[in-house]
């Protein structure tokens, strides 16, 4: 049997901990708390690290134990150090998978990996979204239907300053009439990136098993296939020999 996918759920951790926000009865031991249960479930080696623990929980010693890394924050993304932001990043170009959820999209992490502004159009009136597969041969939609839908969510439209995703698995649909790419994935180095829209504080989609379903499918395609690091290198040695030129 291999070795199980070494998973470390990083969460802001904020909002639940506010007694008046709703987030507080919705997840009362953080959203990381469901989303590692769900892994765990699926057989997954898991840790958690949180905004507020020393190194923001992500300790140069367990990033390198760590296959994939998945990132919620909204609050806080100022909070996070850069030198945290450059230590993920290299993990990434040396192969670590990296899931994005929702509001992540304005994390350091995510704007230093795309290289873009990550601003979108969004609306907080309780509406429906489709969040509709468009690649049903993806490994990350396995599993999933037509479409998810969700009864009442933030919506998060177009444009998003992203590069075009390298492969676009899902499109969502909002009854206010916005579209969004909801689930894109990109290289970047050796490393893998999944962002995934869905997740906005106040609603249990997180305790929802067909977004748990796609977290665990996005964390096992992230898994690198050739996990190392390319360094810079001076090769004055050639393979083959170099014609004198004129
Ligand atoms: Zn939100």
């Amino acid at each position: 049997m291999s070795k199980p996918v070494r998973v470390t759920v990083w969460n802001e951790f904020r909002h639940e901990k506010d007694s008046s926000h709703a987030a507080s009865q919705i997840y009362p031991d953080g959203m990381h708390a469901p989303i590692a249960g769900w892994l765990r479930q699926q057989g997954m080696d898991v840790a958690t690290a949180t905004l507020d623990e020393p190194e923001h929980g992500l300790t140069q010693e367990l990033l390198d134990k760590t296959d994939v890394l998945i990132w919620w924050g909204h609050l806080a993304h100022g909070e996070v150090c850069d030198e945290i932001v450059d230590r993920v990043q290299l993990r990434v170009l040396s192969g670590m998978g990296l899931v994005v959820l929702h509001s992540g999209h304005h994390s350091k992490i995510f704007r230093r990996l795309m290289g873009t502004t990550g601003h979108l159009k969004w609306r907080e009136a309780d509406e429906r979204e489709r969040i509709w597969v468009v690649e049903p041969g993806h490994p990350i939609a396995a599993g999933i239907d037509r479409f998810i839908e969700l009864d009442r969510v933030e919506m998060y439209g177009e444009r998003f300053d992203i590069p075009a995703p390298d492969t676009l698995v899902f499109i969502s649909w909002f009854e206010g009439g916005n579209v969004f790419r909801s689930g894109c994935c990109w290289n970047r180095g050796r490393g893998r990136i999944f962002y995934f829209r869905p997740g906005h504080e106040s609603f249990p989609h997180f305790h929802n098993e067909q977004i748990l379903r796609v977290i665990s499918n996005a964390v096992n395609w992230a898994v690198a296939d050739n996990p190392g690091f390319d360094d810079v290198a001076n090769e004055r040695e050639s393979l083959e020999p170099i014609g004198a030129k004129d």
